[in-house]
């Protein structure tokens, strides 16, 4: 802060979790999320018109954002020259301002794609109704910059409340999210059929922004969000994209008549076995299955009061707003990992929102990027925590939640158990910084793997498993799973690397000749788990050990293994 600064403001607006829960399709929960991100970017451009104020957090580019995934966090801080009342009657303008862009958005949808309005004057009304957001605006006496942000943060969670939208009489709720009320019809595919749905002004953006000229040219040009099934097998499908997310050919005709693709479908099977180009030409299991990957840091406000004790009053004010820099950059590095699946190709991922330490984004499990070679999102993962570290320190983590479902799986549900592996596991792990992913198989069955980034090798070792499963023609695991369960007595009772060795050699002996490789991380993942290596902490329960490592090739098994079993 300057000698001018007279006052303190912060902003936060919601409700996230509410636009994302009625997500049925992959567009509506990428723009649900996007759409708060964006609101937040406007905001906040439509402040700095005004050179009295000056953002602590976050750092705003001055190139608009034109990824596809949010950059802007749901709250801000800033500085102001001005008294309190002044900052205030500006932050309440630029919203005003901010929502009728949004507004202006919505109602010019109205004739296109099937659309009819019959309460269109009632939009700027439900939508300011449904955002809910809080202002706090202080005088700048008392405040000390080093403690501003979470002084803010800790106030405006506590004004933060949950609002219900109650009906006018003559209303009808939106049959999409059964919440707001609608305010026209429109023309949407359900399933194979086409249907008239009533709307709210939310839902009919959700649903056809992608449609709308302006969002299209805010996010490069993209004309199309892919579908669950095109992000899981983007694979079998990327040779017929083109450059707005549509496709060319014969598979361009294929999902103008569906809005997803069948696998079993014999019109899909010929499309990918038409193209030479394709990597990967056999519908694999892992096809079938999308993840959806949340990560958060850990350790983020420690970072900054450490680093803060040492400085000076007047260097508080630099050292935020570098932080601040470092933390939008992080969101830039997230958004290119996820995209690029840890640096194969472009545009194999969607990243949703890549906010400061925040990630959130569809990707599939495997990807191609030779006939020998496959990266996994294990590989994403890895990526996104080391370019995390590589940024702010080793003092920090990044912990990550995965849930893996059937592509068909609602998507909600899969949304809310990345958030629990998140944020009920992985952040709850003594030293946090850990990775947590659920799979749920079509089946009905689960399985669920933990592993802590600060034992990189065991990870490393779980991956290289996974790929040469991925990677091989015969299907292994099974077998393989099946013998080490009949003698987890045994194991359990292991105690050097030569026994181990012993034990493989004559229980295996058939996979090893065949020169599998599956086998030798098998081993070496319980040499690690049983803490055999001479580097390895020693283990106090074998049990457990053992129980852990079986638990992670029952997850490889299930992640390539045929749907019947
Ligand atoms: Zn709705």
């Amino acid at each position: 802060m300057n000698d001018n600064t007279l006052s303190y403001a912060g902003f936060t607006i919601g409700p996230i979790n509410d636009v994302l829960k009625h997500a049925r399709k992959t567009r509506e929960m990428w723009f649900g999320s996007y759409f708060l991100s964006w609101y937040m970017e406007e905001f906040e451009r439509e402040l700095q018109k005004n050179n009295k104020i000056n953002f602590l957090t976050p750092f705003i580019e001055k190139k608009e954002n034109d990824r596809r995934a949010g950059l802007y966090p749901d709250r801000f801080v800033l500085t102001s020259e001005q008294s309190s009342d002044e900052v205030l009657n500006l932050i309440e303008k630029a919203g005003d301002e901010t929502r009728k862009f949004f507004v202006d958005l919505i109602k010019g949808l109205d004739g296109k794609y099937g659309i009819k309005f019959f309460a269109k004057t009632d939009v700027d009304k439900i939508l300011n109704g449904f955002l809910q957001t809080n202002i706090v605006v202080l005088p700048a006496d008392g405040i000390q910059e080093d403690n501003a942000i979470e002084k803010f943060w800790n106030y405006l969670d506590a004004t933060e409340e949950h609002r219900h939208f109650t009906l006018g009489k003559s209303e009808e709720t939106c049959q999409r999210c059964k919440t707001l009320p609608s305010v026209a019809t429109a023309e949407v595919m359900d399933g194979e059929k086409e249907k008239i749905w009533k709307l709210c002004p939310l839902c009919l953006l959700k649903l056809f922004a992608l449609e709308i000229v302006d969002v299209q040219n805010k996010v490069s040009g993209r004309h199309r969000y892919p579908s669950t099934g095109e992000i899981s097998a983007v694979e079998l499908i990327e040779e017929y994209r083109t450059e707005d997310g549509w496709y060319r050919g014969s598979l361009k005709k294929y999902l103008e008549k569906h809005d997803e693709i069948d696998f079993n479908d014999k019109e899909f099977i010929e499309i990918v076995k038409n193209n030479t180009k394709i990597r990967c030409q056999e519908i694999k299991p892992y096809h079938k299955y999308i993840a959806i990957l949340n990560a958060d840091g850990d350790g983020i406000g420690n970072l900054v009061k450490k680093e803060s004790e040492s400085l000076q009053t007047s260097e508080m004010g630099n050292y935020i707003n570098e932080f601040s820099k470092k933390l939008f950059q992080s969101g830039v590095d997230n958004f290119d990992l996820c995209s690029s699946y840890s640096s194969s190709v472009k545009d194999i991922g969607e990243p949703i929102y890549v906010g400061g330490d925040d990630v959130l984004a569809f990707l599939p499990v495997a990807y191609h990027t030779s006939d020998k070679r496959i990266t996994t999102i294990i590989d994403v993962a890895l990526a996104l925590n080391t370019k995390f570290k590589e940024l702010l320190g080793q003092d920090v983590g990044l912990s990550i939640g995965i849930s893996i479902a059937y592509y068909k799986h609602p998507l909600a549900v899969t949304l809310e158990k990345s958030r629990e592996m998140l944020f009920g596991i992985a952040k709850n792990q003594v030293g946090r910084d850990t990775l947590a992913i659920h799979l749920k198989k079509h089946s009905g069955n689960d399985a669920q793997v933990i592993f802590s980034f600060r034992e990189p090798e065991r990870l490393g070792q779980f991956n290289g498993l996974l790929k040469a499963i991925l990677l091989s023609e015969e299907d292994l695991m099974g077998s393989i799973h099946y013998n080490l369960l009949r003698f987890k007595n045994l194991l359990i009772h292991i105690e050097t690397t030569e026994q181990l060795t012993n034990f493989f050699d004559n229980n295996f002996s058939d996979q090893l000749k065949s020169g599998y490789t599956g086998i030798d991380y098998v081993k070496r993942m319980f040499e690690l788990a049983l803490g055999l290596d001479m580097r390895c902490s020693p283990v106090t329960d074998q049990k457990k050990a053992v129980k852990d490592v079986l638990d992670q090739l029952w997850f490889i098994k299930f992640l390539a293994g045929k749907e019947e079993e």
